[in-house]
């Protein structure tokens, strides 16, 4: 009989009751997750004040362990699956992406080797390959899955470098490379050219237009520049979708600078690339077939559960060679006919997060992905032109996707206590931006489980806040 068995180091039936409850608890958690404050209101250090300072002596019961999760940690917790979570990027742990977690930990495979996981690794390439498609990407490109996209960054500019400076892998990073990115980019392009050796004063920050987009013309005259000095101009990183206005780089020009020089484009659609699912938003990823390499976050604005970053590369063979490393152990017969997908990366042990991703891409279907995303973009669009028609409130940047980035038209005081009032009340969270010097308020759009009555209730919210904000 299952019910005297041991599973994964628990009596089966103690494991079948808490998980049962604990499925419980996430679909109620889930269901009224509106009713909860989405910003926790502790100071720092208190939730670890409520917890012992070392481990117990003796196992405890799941009992004691979940309703310690519900009195201590709850109460810390940020709630980013909140349906009214409009900072930084709203994004959302799907029903299926959640159920395929868990199965994820219970097979607890290592896909480091193509024989450590069969089905791990070649889901990983059907998966990829599926969401290639619906982004328009051509077949050519090689996907692989890392956790976050400053990392799928990162492996970028390895196989930049690798690419304009192989003695590097031997020697070590060469001076004189130089690359560019534009002043709107995430930071964590500059992380990775300071981790990779490259210097952060070697990477380039390319001016913007008006609507923050970087300009390529600015982009050219740097690396002619750069020539005549010396140096050896090898990278350019273009965003679809930057971190403050998701403003779309114009890839095509790029695409023509980095051919004529020979650099390698990287494209950070970590956030915006997944909009080009939607056909009348492929734009986004105009000229992004003529990169060399492209990173799309499903964990951002695709419903996947934290983590997951898809990488694509139309040079896998040159990322392979920055990455491969014989090691006797990991050897195996089946080397010379399968991916090994440690050979692409500095990690070794990967999850099996192909999984929730083809969980939530069967679940949903490409037509109800296009519709939610839609439907995402149209109420930020909606939002824009409330705060348009309101005389009090102007926008501070072009709405290319489903962010919002607005202001209140004074201070930039008022700003920061107008955002401050907002999150305080626990209905909504937002986040800021500082655009030209003035401090701006960000308005995301992108959970799974956003309404659009949430998005009129964050805007009577923003109403009323103001309002006191003039009395
Ligand atoms: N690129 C862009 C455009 C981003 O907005 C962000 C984060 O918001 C990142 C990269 C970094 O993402 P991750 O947290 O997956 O490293």
């Amino acid at each position: 009989m299952s019910e005297s068995k041991n599973v994964a180091g628990m009596p089966a039936e103690e494991f079948r009751k808490a998980g049962h409850e604990l499925i419980d608890w996430i679909a109620c958690y889930l269901a009224d997750i509106r009713d909860y404050p989405v910003l926790p209101s502790v100071q720092p250090g208190e939730i670890a004040a409520r917890l012992p300072v070392s481990g117990p002596e003796r196992g405890e019961s799941m009992d004691a362990i979940l309703e310690d999760f519900r009195n201590v940690i709850l109460p810390g917790v940020t709630h980013w699956n909140h349906p009214r979570f409009h900072a930084y990027f709203s994004i959302s742990g799907s029903a299926p992406g959640i159920l395929a977690e868990s199965l994820a930990a219970a097979l607890n495979v290592n896909a480091m080797l193509w024989k450590t996981c069969p089905s791990a690794t070649e889901l990983e390439q059907v998966v990829l390959g599926w969401l290639r498609e619906w982004v328009g990407l051509p077949k050519e490109f090689f996907g692989i899955v890392y956790d976050t996209a400053s990392i799928s960054t990162t492996h970028a500019i390895a196989a930049a470098r690798e690419q304009a400076a192989p003695e590097a892998r031997l020697e070590g990073t060469p001076a004189g490379l130089v690359m560019y990115t534009s002043e709107q980019a995430h930071n964590s392009v500059d992380k990775a050219a300071i981790a990779l050796g490259i210097g952060h004063r070697n990477v380039r920050k390319v001016p913007v237009d008006e609507s923050f987009r970087m300009r390529p013309e600015a982009l050219r005259q740097m690396v002619e520049q750069d020539l005549v000095g010396g140096k050896k101009p090898f990278c350019v990183v273009a965003t679809a979708g930057t971190t403050s206005t998701t403003s779309i780089d114009p890839a095509p020009p790029i695409a023509d600078i980095a051919e004529q020089h020979g650099l390698w484009l990287h494209i950070d659609g970590a956030y915006g690339g997944t909009a080009a699912i939607v056909p009348e938003f492929r734009h986004v990823l105009a000229g992004a077939e003529r990169a060399d390499s492209i990173v799309i976050n499903p964990h951002k604005w695709l419903f996947t559960p934290v983590d997951f970053s898809a990488f694509y590369t139309r040079r896998p063979e040159v990322l392979r060679r920055a990455f491969s490393l014989a090691a006797e152990y990991l050897k195996t017969s089946e080397d010379s006919r399968a991916v090994n997908l440690m050979d692409y990366g500095l990690q070794l042990g990967r999850r099996f997060r192909a999984l929730k991703l083809w969980f939530i891409l069967r679940y949903f279907g490409r037509q109800r992905v296009v519709e939610i995303l839609r439907s995402h973009i149209g109420w930020a669009h909606e939002f824009a032109s409330w705060v348009e028609a309101d005389p009090r409130f102007e926008l501070a940047a072009p709405v290319p996707l489903s962010v919002v980035c607005f202001r209140y038209r004074g201070s930039n005081q008022q700003n920061q206590r107008l955002l401050e009032a907002i999150n305080a009340s626990g209905q909504a969270f937002l986040s800021h931006t500082v655009l030209n010097g003035r401090f701006v308020l960000r308005m995301a759009v992108g959970n799974v489980g956003t309404r659009r009555d949430d998005i009129e209730l964050v805007w009577s919210l923003v109403q009323a806040r103001a309002a006191v904000l003039e009395s």
